[in-house]
Parts: C-alpha cells; structure tokens; sequence
C-alpha cells in the first residue's frame, strides 16, 4: 500500500500526502481494500485515505481477474520500463518544460530555423543588446531605430519599424498598446492570440503565420542593420513577411490534408473482405466517450448499427472499448468471418503486437484480446479516417444528442447517408 505509487495520477509527494495521517504506515497490501466481488471497498478505502482519494479509487483502470498482475513504469506510455525512461524521468522535473507552450513550438508548421528562433524568444536567450548590457553592462541601442534600448519587446512590438508592419497586417495591430513585457509574454500572444483581437472572420492559423514572419523577419533584419548598418524600409521588410507567409503555406501543408488521398483510401477499402465489415469508432471530449458501430454486409448493405456510452478518459481507450463492444456484439450474434475496420493506427498496431499501446489502456486491451481469441476468423484492420465516415458520425451525433442503443436505416439517414 505504502511503497509503490499505485495510484495512476498521483505524484510521488501528492500519493503520500492522500494517506490518513493517523494511520501508521505497515506492509499491507492494495488488495486488502477489494470486497469479496473484488471491487473496491469503499468504506475501508474512506479510513486509509483523504476522501476525494477514497471515493475516485473506481477510476483506476483493473486488469481483468484472470490476468496476472504487471509491473508498469508510470512515465513510460508503454509502461515498460528502460534506461531512457529512466532517464527522462529522472530528468523530468529538472527541465521547466511543463509549460504547454513549448510543446506548441515544435507542433507549428513552420521550419525547424523559425521553431528554433521561437523558442530562443520565449526562453530569452536571442542575444539582444539589453541581455549583453545585463552582463556587460554597455547600453546598446535598437540598430534600427536607434532610439530605444535593444530589446525583444521593442524590437518586435514599440520600434517605429515593427509599429508600421503590424499596422498594415490584414489585422491592423496597434503593436504599441500591447501590454507586453517579457519576450515569452509576447511569444504566448504569437501563438495563442487573445480572443479581444479576434472578430470578423478572424484566423488564427493564419494569425500566428502572419507574427512568427514578421518577428523572424525583423530578427534578420535587425541583425543585417546590426552588423551592416544597413537602415531596412518599410516596403522592402514587408514583402520579406509577405512572401515568407507565402512560403510557410505552399510547403507547410497539414499531414490531415496530404494523407487523405485516394490511393490510401482505396488501400484501406480493398483489405475489408469477409461475410461482415463492422465500421467503430469513438467520439471522446470532456471525460465522456460514445462508440459508434455499423454492421455491414460485404456488398456494403448495412444490417444494423448502434452506439453505446464507454468508460473512458484516453481516447485510445475509448477505441479499444468501442471495438470490444462491436467484437461482444458479433460474438453473441454468432458472426465468425467479420473484419472490424478502425481509423486508429496505435490500436491495431497494438492488436497485431498483442501489446497495449498506453498502459493506461491495459484492461481494457486485456479484455479486447481476450474477445478477439474468441473468433479467430476475424481480422482487425485500419482504415483512414474518411473510410470510417459513418461510424465517426454515429458516434458523434449520439455523443451530442445523448441518444444509445441500436437504430434502424431511417432514423439514421439523414444523419450518416448509409
Ligand atoms: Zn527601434
């Protein structure tokens, strides 16, 4: 009870800290908190531990009953455990990347020089003439304008230059009323632009290509006036943004975009062989999750569909769970020779490794194998998303309407065009 830290979502300090003090510490062990159904034991549980501990103990994921217990690594999605994990976690809280921030950076569909100019901006450590003065301590003035210190904030919001530039972008920023006073202040406004600035047909994709072009092009030509005493203009510095906006959206195309082709669609639709094709999927938001199932025949008549609500916070949960449901359901129907089609690739990855992708997800994956033995004349098989149409939206529609069970053709037509 006392010596691992079991409890999925606990920290190390905040898993001691959910013990009842009174309580002397002793080697008992976590299965003494199970009733005889080997469920949790709420009453006991409410003695060992804080209340709001006690009372979510159901919210961790079992193994089912004839599985043997597993040794998991917490910080490793696949719980196992290895030197790098390790590592990584050992590391963990040395490195102030909790900020989701950073994570963001990397994300953005920008090249790895302007991710990497980003991030030395939110970290200030792009050698600005006022982070020299703060170890030298020589005032340096702004290379442009020359009438301001050199700093990140003025350089990309208060320098006549950048005033001007932001003026004329489509958004018509009045970059000088900004209350921007740290460099990573003005990153997060980069990135997650306030909704104040958002009316009209407000993009923020096209937002955030608009700034990160305009500081990565100012850096460049601060340094060139720096190092050149070269004095930029206007027209000059503003067809440099224009075009490297230009740039960032002929080259940096969303995968989702590119990886919907026919041919890859057609790939998934030529390996749905077999007497029934079971389309699943799950709508999964706010700790809420829906499965959507459609049976069909092999010449694409539907025989049934329906959807249910699951149990499930990750949403590779809620696709093991959604799928368990669609392999329950053939099972009792007594359909062998079924091919269950799934846009989730970590799930079938995991089914064909016989692994659980994310030990979070390991009882339900336990269960879902053990299911799938049971008709070994079915296949698992991924399809992209635009193949799995009208599973996806009988799982949302039913999410949304809060409507489960089973529908016939009528009532879903106007929904799911079967
Ligand atoms: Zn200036």
């Amino acid at each position: 009870m006392w010596h691992a830290p079991w409890i999925p979502w606990l920290e190390w300090d905040q898993f001691r800290a959910a013990f009842n003090p009174m309580i002397v510490p002793n080697s008992t062990l976590v299965s003494s908190l199970f009733n005889e159904d080997r469920e949790w034991d709420f009453q006991l549980s409410a003695i060992w531990m804080v209340p709001s501990v006690a009372s979510s103990l159901n919210l961790i994921p079992r193994l089912p009953n004839n599985h043997e217990d597993k040794l998991i690594w917490k910080d490793a999605t696949s719980g196992e455990f290895s030197t790098r994990v390790a590592y990584k976690s050992i590391i963990k809280s040395r490195r102030a990347e909790n900020d989701p921030i950073w994570g963001h950076i990397w994300k953005l569909k920008i090249s790895e020089r302007m991710k990497l100019f980003l991030w030395k901006l939110g970290r200030d450590i792009l050698p600005f003439g006022e982070r020299l003065q703060r170890i030298f301590g020589n005032e340096v003035m702004c290379a442009i304008c020359d009438e301001q210190e050199d700093s990140a904030v003025h350089l990309f919001c208060h320098c006549p230059l950048a005033k001007s530039l932001w003026l004329a972008s489509p958004w018509g920023v009045r970059s000088e009323e900004l209350n921007l006073y740290s460099s990573l202040q003005l990153l997060k406004w980069l990135l997650e632009p306030p909704p104040l600035l958002q009316h009209g047909n407000f993009e923020v994709e096209e937002f955030r290509k608009f700034g990160i072009s305009l500081c990565f092009t100012l850096w460049s030509v601060r340094n060139q006036a720096f190092h050149e005493h070269v004095r930029p203009s206007f027209l000059i510095t503003f067809n440099r943004i224009k075009s490297l906006v230009a740039e960032l959206n002929s080259v940096f195309i969303s995968p989702q975009d590119s990886s919907i082709d026919q041919s890859s669609l057609d790939a998934g639709l030529e390996v749905l062989q077999g007497e029934f094709v079971v389309f699943v999927d799950a709508a999964c938001k706010d700790l809420r999750s829906v499965a959507g199932i459609i049976v069909t025949k092999a010449n694409s008549e539907v025989v049934e569909a329906f959807s249910a609500q699951l149990q499930a916070v990750l949403p590779l949960e809620a696709e093991a769970w959604a799928l368990l449901h669609a392999v329950h359901r053939c099972l009792s129907q007594g359909w062998h020779n079924v091919t269950f089609a799934v846009d989730c690739q970590l799930l079938v990855w995991g089914i064909k490794a016989r692994k659980t992708p994310n030990w979070r997800a390991a009882g339900v994956f336990a269960r879902l194998l053990d299911a799938l033995d049971c008709i070994p004349s079915a296949s698992v098989v991924w399809i992209p998303r635009t193949g799995n149409e009208k599973a996806h939206k009988l799982a949302k529609w039913s999410f949304n309407s809060y409507q489960f069970g089973f529908f016939n053709a009528e009532e879903l037509a106007p929904l799911v065009a079967i």
